[in-house]
């Protein structure tokens, strides 16, 4: 950090605590060229996500909100609630690496699907059958496949699939729908 007196590039951290009820951590400087003393905030950058639902409303993202419905997804599946959390805050991160302020709901959605295909395939099938609203059994048939064919090269670890493996296939995926 530089001197703000001096430019100078050395500066010694004195004092360092947490401030604003743990939201930040102030730290006390000294740069060790001018002698000068100066105070650095340290916080987390929170910008905030607007989420555009189907109905074009836009909400602001909550990773509660997010957490709650993947954990209805894994509800009694064996998965530890550190991975869980962990897998939450991999989505989350994708989408501020996306860089948008604006982010679709069913983008928020693809994002679930590729965690739970390799966390978990019970659960991508239930997360599955919410998100995209299947209204016959023949959508659930293509998700099965779609978990099948998912172990891929470059797919994600989804190799611990306790799936049917005869899993009908009767109705193939329409041309142009997207895996990813
Ligand atoms: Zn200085």
């Amino acid at each position: 950090m530089r001197c703000p007196y001096c430019s100078g590039e050395t500066t010694q951290v004195k004092d360092s605590r947490p401030t604003d009820e743990n939201q930040a951590i102030r730290r006390r400087r000294v740069c060790e060229d001018c002698g000068g003393r100066f105070t650095t905030f340290e916080r987390v950058q929170l910008r905030e996500i607007l989420v555009i639902k189907r109905s074009g409303r836009r909400v602001p993202f909550d990773r509660e909100k997010l957490s709650r419905s993947v954990e209805v997804a894994l509800r009694k599946r064996p998965i530890q609630p550190e991975r869980i959390e962990r897998m939450v805050s991999g989505i989350v991160r994708q989408l501020e690496s996306m860089g948008e302020q604006e982010v679709a709901s069913q983008a928020v959605g693809a994002l679930v699907m590729e965690a739970l295909k390799g966390l978990d395939p019970v659960a991508y099938v239930r997360f599955a059958s919410v998100y995209r609203d299947f209204r016959e059994a023949a959508d659930f048939h293509e998700v099965l496949s779609e978990i099948a064919e998912g172990a891929g090269p470059g797919g994600s670890a989804g190799r611990r699939s306790g799936l049917p493996s005869d899993a009908p296939a009767e109705r193939r995926p329409e041309a142009g729908e997207r895996k990813h």
